[in-house]
């Protein structure tokens, strides 16, 4: 392992909250602050963070009606909670607390993402991340792929101290492979670390690098302290993250080879140029994202 660090560019505290639907009260990291933007954290576009929301039971299930998605993937973890999906292609399904779902728009879907009916019920802490991917010019009109990934099916690497553990999601940590199937090279981790453990990962120099602290506090190569809610982005000028966790912590950690491709995007779609942009919106409107009941 290299010994130079990547330093942290930014550490950005969470923006203040919007409401997506009536299900959802994200801070969106990127692309909003100016220091990220649209290519900084390329191939990762966009990340909505729902920080922990109290709500009380329910039998309206809150959450976003049907909408259309082109040109990217979503990937959306719970944390707190549980979330129900439907979409035009009759795949439906349950995002279980700790569990993924990698759903690849690639030429459209039209989908609903609601707050799951028993959890609704119950009503309890909510906290959920939805990070955009982007997908390559070549893989954008794809076709539309579920990978539902069970907190089980991650990979497992176990540290030092015997307690945390690195979840792979995507890519892979010291040999052990995540589950996820990427369009270009994407890794996602959440690492779940004891009060006092160590880790450290390794990112090739050129990669976008980030990671959202989704609880507790970890201390980044000892020198800058990241608490929960907090997005630390990192610069290019190393390889290596030393975290400790200063308290029982979960990060949310991804770096992505950049694609470097021009980016046009308006809404739900994400391309390469404007003009792909109003095709897009041509096609959702004339049908051909196919047909979801409300
Ligand atoms: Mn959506």
């Amino acid at each position: 392992m290299s010994n130079s660090f990547k330093s942290v560019k930014a550490l950005l505290p969470p923006p203040a909250p919007h409401l997506v639907g009536d299900g959802f009260r994200v801070h969106n990291f990127f692309p909003s602050y100016d220091i990220i933007g649209e290519q900084g954290m390329d191939p990762f576009f966009l990340l909505d963070y729902n920080s922990p929301w109290t709500l009380p039971p329910s039998d309206h299930l809150r959450g976003v009606g049907v909408h259309p998605h082109r040109g990217f993937e979503t990937v959306t973890i719970a944390y707190h909670g549980s979330l129900a999906h439907h979409d035009s292609a009759g795949n439906s399904g349950v995002i279980h607390e700790g569990d993924v779902q990698w759903m690849t728009a690639g030429s459209g879907v039209l989908h609903k993402e609601y707050h799951e009916k028993e959890f609704s019920k119950k009503g309890g802490i909510f906290q959920v991340v939805q990070l955009w991917v982007n997908l390559p010019q070549k893989f954008k009109m794809t076709h539309p792929r579920y990978q539902p990934i069970e907190r089980k099916n991650m990979g497992q690497a176990a540290l030092d101290d015997g307690s945390s553990v690195i979840e792979v999601i995507s890519g892979e940590y010291n040999g052990v492979r995540g589950p996820a199937l990427t369009y270009s090279p994407v890794y996602l981790y959440n690492a779940r670390l004891t009060k006092g453990a160590n880790a450290f990962l390794s990112f090739d120099r050129n990669y976008n690098t980030g990671l959202l602290v989704i609880e507790g506090e970890v201390e980044i190569n000892g020198s800058v302290n990241a608490p929960h809610d907090n997005f630390a982005f990192f610069d290019h000028n190393g390889e290596t993250i030393a975290l400790k966790a200063i308290l029982d912590s979960v990060v949310l950690v991804m770096s992505g080879e950049p694609i470097r491709e021009p980016i046009a995007s308006r809404g739900p779609f994400v391309m390469n140029t404007g003009e792909e942009i109003k095709q897009a919106y041509n096609d959702y409107f004339s049908g051909k994202f196919g047909h979801l009941e409300d």
